[in-house]
């Protein structure tokens, strides 16, 4: 590990040098009480301007990123973010504003607001959309409080939400939060919603069913219009967790399949960088049906000017200050804009090959599960390597080696040993084969030397590190001994 920028400290370096102001100078102690003074030295580390910035340079350069390499994380679109998105969101028009500021001088971005909500509803097939939840999860959330007021206002007394066993961890956490009860379905041998222990699950204490198509293992539901054709014929709600819309977009959409509530990941398909914690956007929408219980404001225009919609009979409420994370807002607006209805629709065509291409090229290195035609994303099984010595996490750690982000592990939980990979349609088929040579190279590897491999990743800043141990005691208190 390298040493701490506390450890690099001299005592009597500086970095800067203030010239005198001209006002005399006095002891602190005869401006401020004496109570007041901190006791024991501010403890700031002393060092010259240069030895600074080649500090926090070096420490940039440890950070990997879609900018820097390879990044072929499944489930979550972790694509590349084109530069014009950060220019525009950084517009002095858009950065200035104030969120109290009244609408009439605020027009541009209502209309931006308003333009978006219905190129979203387009892209999704449905009614309208609302742009207040921070993320998926909080769309999911605002999607179960939908469907929970739906019933009520129905006085109907449902208490079930059925979700597949390949769903994201976030799916039954929100049905949960919401007080419903989960009901897990099984996938089939074709990695898919087991639709005839669907049937018996359905009744009318169910309340919606939760789905993602193209599901988590990147396979397409086929059986997608019988599951809403069924739902429907119990009065169930059908619920769209949109993560994977980088697959289907402008071919086909949630509202076509029969979905009630969508909600899209801005962050992930419209481009929005994410990940260390950035703001993210899960933008909800929803058919006619279901408008009048969206979160407030939508955007709205009167033919004359734009203004913020709070009249809605049965609304959920707000989730978020204001108006949703308004940055996210105009990288997704200029993503689209930029890519128009074709250049969507290229972009999943191009994310389903490149994916296709990579699985086609390494499946008779490593196990597929379900050996079908994917969307954007397939997941293979290590469980050929870990017979061999070395499990999933030693192949990911090995990829480090090679300036390769590892993929998405040990999710979903139906595959063991399970490696999930995303290309996406921005990587050129040059990466592509870069990749395919690295991870044919590396089962050629623990085939001959796997106690080799184990010992990955030698290349990075830090070797293996103890994830459980980071995870159960994380350290994050200021304390002397860790600087
Ligand atoms: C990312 C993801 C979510 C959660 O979305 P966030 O924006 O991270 O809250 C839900 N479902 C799936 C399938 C995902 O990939």
């Amino acid at each position: 590990m390298k040493k701490t920028i506390f450890k690099n400290s001299t005592g009597g370096k500086r970095g800067i040098k203030f010239s005198g102001s001209g006002i005399d100078q006095k002891p602190v102690q005869e401006l401020i009480p004496e109570n007041c003074l901190k006791k024991d030295g501010v403890n700031l580390p002393e060092l010259t301007e240069l030895d600074v910035i080649r500090y926090f340079i070096n420490l940039s350069r440890q950070n990997f990123s879609v900018d820097t390499a390879f990044y072929p994380l499944g489930s979550c679109t972790m694509k590349y973010n084109p530069k014009i998105n950060e220019q525009l969101a950084a517009l002095s028009g858009f950065t200035g504003i104030h969120p109290e500021q009244p609408e009439k001088y605020s027009q541009g971005a209502l209309e931006l607001m308003y333009e978006l909500q219905k190129s979203l509803a387009e892209i999704t097939g449905m009614h309208k959309v609302s742009l207040q939840p921070a993320a998926g999860a909080q769309g999911e959330f605002a999607g179960m409080l939908i469907v929970k007021k739906y019933f009520e206002s129905k006085a109907e007394k449902r208490t079930k939400i059925i979700i597949p066993d390949s769903a994201h961890g976030t799916n039954p956490a929100s049905a949960k939060m919401c007080g419903f009860d989960v009901l897990k379905v099984k996938s089939n041998s074709r990695g898919q919603v087991d639709i005839n222990e669907l049937k018996t699950l359905l009744g009318n204490d169910v309340a919606a069913v939760m789905m993602t198509n193209p599901n988590t293992l990147g396979i397409f539901e086929e059986e997608i219009l019988e599951i809403s054709k069924i739902a429907k014929e119990h009065d169930i709600l059908l619920y769209y967790d949109g993560a994977n819309l980088n697959a289907i977009m402008g071919i086909t959409n949630p509202g076509l399949m029969g979905f009630d509530i969508v909600h899209v990941n801005l962050h992930k398909t419209f481009s929005a960088p994410h990940g260390g914690g950035g703001p993210g956007s899960g933008p909800i929408g929803v058919t006619k049906e279901l408008t009048e219980y969206l979160p407030v404001p939508l955007a709205e225009f009167d033919g004359k000017k734009y203004y913020f919609d709070y009249d809605f009979k049965n609304s959920i409420g707000k989730l978020k200050p204001f108006y949703g994370n308004f940055g996210i807002f105009v990288k997704a607006y200029a993503y689209i804009l930029m890519m128009g209805r074709d250049g969507l629709r290229k972009v999943s065509e191009d994310a389903v090959l490149n994916a296709n291409y990579l699985k086609e090229k390494l499946k008779n290195d490593y196990l597929l599960p379900y050996d079908l035609v994917c969307m954007h994303e397939f997941v293979f099984s290590g469980d050929i390597q870990k017979k061999q010595g070395v499990n999933t996490v030693g192949i990911a750690k090995r990829l480090m080696d090679f300036n390769i982000h590892p993929p998405t592990v040990y999710f979903p939980l139906i595959v063991s040993e399970s490696m999930m990979i995303e290309p996406t349609e921005t990587e050129t088929k040059e990466t592509l084969d870069n990749f395919i040579d690295i991870m044919k190279q590396i089962a050629e590897q623990i085939k001959t030397n796997p106690g080799q491999v184990a010992e990955s990743p030698i290349n990075s800043p830090v070797s293996r590190v103890d994830e459980v141990a980071a995870s159960r005691k994380p350290v994050l208190k200021y304390s002397g001994s860790h600087i």
